[in-house]
């Protein structure tokens, strides 16, 4: 069966364990047949982030260069072994676009795509990443934990929508259920969901399906079954990220969801290079 995993990280972004390459020989020895490396990009020219330890997110500016020529060195390196691909994953903040299209631009072409994320929501003047379990009580700043995932849900439509925002694929869409905390009322929640969905087929965009879930409390894989299926039934394009930290994360659970997402119909998967969206057979 062919392996490919979209999203992983290493320790330029100081919250990852293991180089590039260790990334690189754990995964040729997992019998992984692609592996893309898809870094957290710098943060630290936003305005107005004093408030998230930003430093301990992604990698620093002047790092840029160095992540890029050595992931094009061991492209070249592995070439016979295993199939590599690089990226960057974007983070989303609402307002600071314009910002990161200008620290960017200069490195598209080196990139085979773009992962698109939302990991920081601005709430009564406070910026917050949702999914770090020291910002929990900013929580308290929604009347419900729904409040929270519809700012989530109209932050990521935001991101879908947005002109400016370049990217090529959506990752880990119901990224709040992180720490097992559910809404009390979900049918808001379900309508928003739909919506992003066929926005989501209109922009031609592709969607992740990533493992990292299984290994957090709610121990189950970003979407969740019923948004895959509604996923399935739109014709919305998908690929497996394990969004690893560690090495041995590399691959998690592929086999249990390449089985999940055939049972649900898929038969392909999308594929990256250069930008431009291609697919595998399943
Ligand atoms: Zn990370
Ligand atoms: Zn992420």
């Amino acid at each position: 069966m062919e392996l490919e995993d979209w999203h992983t990280h290493n320790s330029l972004c100081r919250h990852a364990i293991g180089s590039i390459e260790d990334y690189v020989e754990k995964a040729i020895k997992f019998g992984i047949n692609l592996i893309g490396f898809s870094d957290h990009f710098p943060y630290e020219f936003l305005k107005g982030i004093e408030g998230i330890p930003y430093e301990e997110y992604a990698m620093k500016l002047n790092q840029i260069e160095p992540y890029l020529s050595t992931a094009e060195k061991l492209k070249e390196k592995f070439k016979d072994r295993i199939e590599i691909k690089i990226a960057f994953e974007l983070d989303y903040i609402e307002h600071q676009v314009a910002a990161y299209k200008r620290h960017l631009d200069k490195y598209l072409d080196r990139l085979d795509y773009i992962l698109g994320s939302v990991h920081i929501l601005q709430r009564k003047g406070q910026i917050f990443a949702f999914d770090d379990n020291r910002f929990l009580k900013n929580y308290e700043l929604y009347d419900s934990i729904a409040g929270l995932y519809l700012d989530y849900y109209h932050t990521l439509e935001k991101m879908i929508r947005s002109v400016e925002f370049d990217f090529d694929i959506i990752s880990h869409f119901d990224l709040p259920k992180k720490f097992n905390k559910k809404p009390e009322n979900s049918e808001l929640i379900d309508e928003q969901v739909i919506k992003i969905l066929e926005l989501v087929k209109k922009k031609n965009l592709t969607m992740e399906i990533n493992t990292s879930g299984l290994r957090k409390q709610i121990k189950e894989q970003y979407p969740s079954v019923k948004i895959i299926k509604k996923m399935h039934e739109l014709d919305i394009p998908i690929l497996l990220g394990s969004d690893a930290h560690h090495p041995d994360e590399l691959g998690f659970n592929f086999n249990n969801i390449i089985k999940l997402i055939k049972e649900i119909g898929y038969d392909q998967l999308a594929y990256f290079e250069k930008r431009k969206r291609s697919f595998i057979e399943l």
